[in-house]
Parts: C-alpha cells; sequence; structure tokens
C-alpha cells in the first residue's frame, strides 16, 4: 500500500497560501483549511495574487488534495428566515472560492433546526444545497456532508440522515460524505474494535455508499461512545483509543481519502507532528 495521505487542519492567517507551508513544515502529505474566516460572516474576495500564489506553492510543497471546512457559523437547517438565507448565502460563496482554488472536496456540517424536527431539518438542508447548486454552474467541487456527534440538535449523527439529504439533492454528482472517528464514535458507532469497525464499515457502505467518501477527520474523543457530545482529543489520549485508527489507516479501499486531525495544537504545531507519529506508527508495512 503507498503512503496514506494524512495531514491537518492548517491556518490560513496571512492568507490561504500560507497553510501550505504549515502543512509542509509538519509532514502533512494533505491539509485540511477553511477558505475565509470561520467566524465571520463576511470574507474579502480572493485577490489574483492570492489565487496565484495558492497554486504556486501547492505544487511547490507536493500537498494534495486539500480538503475545504464550512464556516461554523453557516446553519442550513435553520428555520428562521434570515439566518437561513445567511447560511445559503455564505455556503455558496464557499463553494465559489473552492472552485478558484481548484478544491475537490467543501466539508459541511449538516445543520441544527433547533426545536423544527429532524424531517424538516433534513429537508431543509437539502432545499440549501440545491439553491446552491442551481446557482452555480459544476466546476467539480463538491459538498461533503459531515457525520456529525449530534450534539444538541444537530443532524448527521445517522448515516441516514447523510443519505437522506443526499437522496433529496438533484445534482447528486456534486454530493460527497466526511466522516469524522469523534464524532462517528460519540454518534454511537463502536469503531474500537475489528469486528465493530467492520461493521460500522459495512453500514456506512450500505445506507450510504463508500463511493460517495471523501474525507476522514481523524480524532479522537473525549467523550464516551453514544455520548452525542462533540470534544476532540489527541490521537491515543482518548476514549476511542489508537488501534481505531489503525483500522482506518491499514484498510486498503481508504487509500486515496485524505485523513485528516482536527486536534487542538499550539503555535509551533508539536501536537500535530506527534499525533502524525503516532498514527504513523499504526502503519502495517
Ligand atoms: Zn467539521
Ligand atoms: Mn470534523
Ligand atoms: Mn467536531
Amino acid at each position: 500500500m503507498a503512503e496514506p495521505l494524512l495531514g491537518a487542519h492548517m491556518s490560513i492567517a496571512g492568507g490561504v497560501y500560507n497553510a501550505f507551508l504549515h502543512g509542509k513544515s509538519v509532514g502533512c502529505s494533505t491539509i485540511q483549511i477553511f477558505v475565509k474566516s470561520n467566524n465571520q460572516w463576511r470574507a474579502k474576495p480572493l485577490s489574483d495574487e492570492e489565487v496565484e500564489k495558492y497554486h504556486q506553492l501547492q505544487k511547490e510543497t507536493g500537498i494534495h488534495p486539500v480538503v475545504a471546512h464550512d464556516s461554523y457559523l453557516i446553519n442550513a437547517a435553520s428555520q428562521d428566515k434570515a439566518l437561513f438565507a445567511k447560511s445559503r448565502e455564505a455556503l455558496k460563496i464557499e463553494l465559489e472560492r473552492c472552485q478558484t482554488l481548484k478544491i475537490p472536496h467543501l466539508v459541511m456540517h449538516p445543520g441544527s433546526p433547533l426545536g423544527a424536527g429532524e424531517k424538516v431539518g433534513l429537508a431543509t438542508i437539502a432545499r440549501a444545497i440545491n439553491e446552491v447548486f442551481d446557482e452555480l454552474e459544476d466546476k467539480g467541487t463538491k459538498i461533503a456532508l459531515e457525520a456529525t456527534a449530534g450534539q444538541g440538535s444537530h443532524l448527521g449523527y445517522k448515516f441516514e440522515h447523510l443519505a437522506d439529504i443526499i437522496g433529496q439533492v438533484k445534482q447528486q454528482n456534486r454530493m460527497a460524505v466526511c466522516l469524522d472517528t469523534c464524532h462517528v464514535f460519540a454518534a454511537g458507532y463502536d469503531i474500537r474494535t475489528a469486528e465493530g469497525y467492520k461493521n460500522v464499515m459495512a453500514e456506512y457502505d450500505r445506507i450510504v455508499g463508500l463511493k460517495h467518501l471523501a474525507a476522514i477527520h481523524f480524532n479522537d474523543s473525549k467523550k464516551g461512545l453514544g455520548s452525542r457530545v462533540d470534544r476532540h482529543e489527541h490521537i491515543g489520549k482518548g476514549e476511542l483509543g489508537k488501534e481505531a485508527f489503525g483500522f482506518f489507516l491499514n484498510d486498503s479501499r481508504l487509500a486515496g481519502i485524505p485523513k485528516i486531525l482536527e486536534t487542538p495544537k499550539g503555535p509551533d504545531y508539536a501536537e500535530d507532528k506527534e499525533n502524525l507519529k503516532v498514527l504513523r506508527s499504526l502503519i502495517k508495512k
């Protein structure tokens, strides 16, 4: 098996292209970025210089592919008209920025309908995606729905939710999925043993389809199985344990899929380096 695609979420402070330099410094072969500031609605358009420098640095560092993650402000399941409209618009802008940067996947949190119920929430998310796709021609970037821990009323904690949304999207060839080890475990999918991993992946494949899988977030979990609490922990330091990551890393069906850390880190990236070292040690030669 070829060296797996391993990396971490990297900062874009000072320019989107800076993420490649951070990624290179810790030995990432793939990275995840926000395509704009993740806690503000507004974004300055990408300048031609920034885009050019981004492509140049991607070529120089050889980091490929890049995965984009949507802003935490977006809630496409919102029943509040103003927040829904803002979310849909932001999603569209982010997808457009991904197209400009030639990023193949934009990971999206499905959203939270609060008290409106799951059925209404799932339909609202699909409506937002349909409207965005109607307004933006297909240039190859897909939306990858992220499996969630199911904290609060967040949808996506069952594989059925992801399949339901994709089923309601008209341009299904523009849809993909992102799994997150912490989220699926907190949602109740036990991937701690070889047997458990096999069953969960078979269930995922049956309900959503392995062919839709675009990326995997590699996070251990501070909270237990089925806790529905989303708290990331360093690899091997949480309730999930490091063996689970070995199952993903040594699964030949997932060889071409980027596996990305979203664990806490300081400015020197020491934690990323350590987590990547632990992950590489789990790969069977
Ligand atoms: Zn996420
Ligand atoms: Mn994640
Ligand atoms: Mn999370």
